[in-house]
């Protein structure tokens, strides 16, 4: 089996019917504007490098118009009207999504570099679930939070990362809207076409103007977002950094805020686990979709007795992926986001290289442009190790070996992160004593990066606090 890589024909997805115009405007008060700023910003595909669309820049002003539009809409219309109301715009937002999931699926895997697979049978079906899903809590809150007499907040401000920018959207926008608040929403720098084309959605759907506004920008665009006064409360998803300058940026104020933030998610295989299902688990945990998921099972522990094995299939499985065009249908691990991004994750190639780690990557070819990353095994990795202890957010996955229980949540535990974990053994009190004892948001039992939202999702420590999705993703879009 070593060495035998899959050779197959390309198989692209038709890109013909994704419409892109050559410029985007802001969506303010339900109608494209052009910024004040006056400035426009290009995005780039990350495989082929060619430029798709010019997004246009909001300074402080424009952030100022959207926010205002939100209060307007949040007085005038949304805050009066009946739930079930509400209910029937969220469903249709839902519908329409469905409808347009295709090109949805096209554009994203454009802009953001992420495989056609991933982009069409994940982040759009689960984005439209999430406006299905929140469109039936809408009128229910109620019975979500009995005797609370939950009420709504009033104007969300949410900041999203690059790695799933219409998933990221529709988690932070339908439980606001289900809630009775009004958005303005801003998509990362690198990806803003899905959220734009979320907009022109939500335009078709006749949502209220100023329900959900749609900006883009840099990070002064997001700080602006964050220090205007009417804003009552903050969804932020995105780096640990970036968190703690807004953690301080609303100190004193009494804006609510959610944080979900970066991720060094432990993976642990037990001497007792189906090995061959384990080490499906842990590619899908950090290969798929290029390590760019916070919650990546980017630490593997293996108990040592059957690390040998697991290392060997691990590389075999390993030698199958295929690195190259997210928009074709083979593909497996498609672009790295950006060239910083990148540039960020061949630095630490160098660190864990310099830090005398045994580096495994597979031998098959990468293209040759664009920006892409084979994926990385560091093997026999220690717990002081900078890769082991940072995030890198790229396909890179470190190894750690373990004896007992005992020392895996010890080592597990010892990052300053808290968000996920993933657990493998064939013994269900194994999986029930590590699960509470494991300091993370989400740990997933004999399987790896399984979302819903039905599902809550959150972090411990750096991780961020506040949870989205389910019945607990409505709470901090509410005052009782
Ligand atoms: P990542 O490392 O995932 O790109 P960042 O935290 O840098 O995460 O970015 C996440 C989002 O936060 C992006 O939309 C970005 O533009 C925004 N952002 C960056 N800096 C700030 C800031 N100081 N205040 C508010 N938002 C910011």
């Amino acid at each position: 089996m070593e060495g035998f890589k899959w050779e197959y024909a390309p198989a692209p997805e038709a890109k013909d019917h994704a419409k892109l115009k050559t410029q985007y405007d802001l969506f303010i008060n339900g109608k494209f504007v052009k910024p004040n700023s006056k400035k426009y910003f290009d995005t780039h595909s990350p495989s082929t490098l060619e430029k798709l669309a010019e997004v246009a820049e909001a300074n402080a002003k424009d952030v100022d118009s959207a926010v205002t539009a939100a209060k307007l809409a949040y007085d005038k219309v949304w805050k009066k009207m009946p739930a079930k109301e509400r209910s029937k715009y969220i469903f249709r937002i839902a519908r329409v999504m469905q409808e347009r999931a295709r090109e949805l699926a096209v554009i994203e895997s454009m802009d953001g570099g992420k495989p056609i697979r991933e982009s069409r049978d994940f982040d759009v079906p689960t984005a439209a679930n999430h406006f299905f899903y929140y469109a039936g809590w809408a009128d229910k809150l109620d019975y979500a939070f009995p005797n609370k007499k939950p009420k709504s907040l009033g104007v969300a401000a949410q900041i999203i990362p690059w790695n799933f920018p219409l998933l990221m959207a529709a988690w932070k926008i339908a439980p606001a809207l289900a809630t009775g608040n009004t958005v303005v929403l801003k998509p990362a720098e690198s990806t803003p076409l899905t959220a734009l084309k979320l907009a022109e959605i939500i335009q078709d759907c006749d949502l209220p103007p100023g329900v959900v506004n749609i900006i883009n920008g840099f990070g002064n665009t997001g700080a602006a977002m964050v220090a205007h006064p009417h804003v009552n409360k903050i969804a932020f998803t995105g780096s640990t950094d970036v968190g703690k300058i807004i953690q301080k940026a609303i100190a004193g104020t009494n804006k609510k805020i959610t944080l979900e933030l970066g991720g060094k998610a432990a993976n642990i295989v037990f001497d007792d686990a189906p090995i061959d299902q384990a080490v499906e688990g842990i590619v899908n945990g950090i290969f798929f979709n290029q390590g760019h998921v916070c919650c990546a099972g980017s630490r593997l522990f293996v108990q040592e007795n059957v690390a040998e094995v697991v290392i060997r299939k691990l590389k075999e499985r390993m030698e199958t992926l295929i690195v190259g065009d997210p928009l074709d249908k083979n593909t497996d691990i498609g672009a790295i986001n950006s060239k910083e991004q990148l540039d960020k994750i061949n630095s630490y190639l160098e660190i864990g290289r310099a830090e005398g780690l045994e580096l495994f990557q597979t031998s098959g070819s990468i293209p040759s442009k664009g920006y892409y990353c084979k994926p990385t095994l560091f093997i026999g990795a220690a717990q002081s190790n900078r890769v082991v202890q940072e995030e890198i957010f790229g396909p890179v996955l470190t190894i750690q070996t373990f004896r007992t229980i005992e020392e895996v949540i010890e080592k597990a535990n010892n990052i300053p992160y808290g968000l996920s974990a993933g657990v493998w053994t064939d013994k269900g009190s194994k999986i029930f004593n590590l699960t509470s004892k494991l300091r993370a948001g989400v740990i997933w039992a004999n399987t790896y990066n399984k979302f819903d939202p039905t599902s809550p999702f959150g972090g411990y420590k750096e991780s961020g606090f506040g949870r989205e999705g389910g019945l607990h993703g409505l709470a901090p879009y509410l005052t009782f």
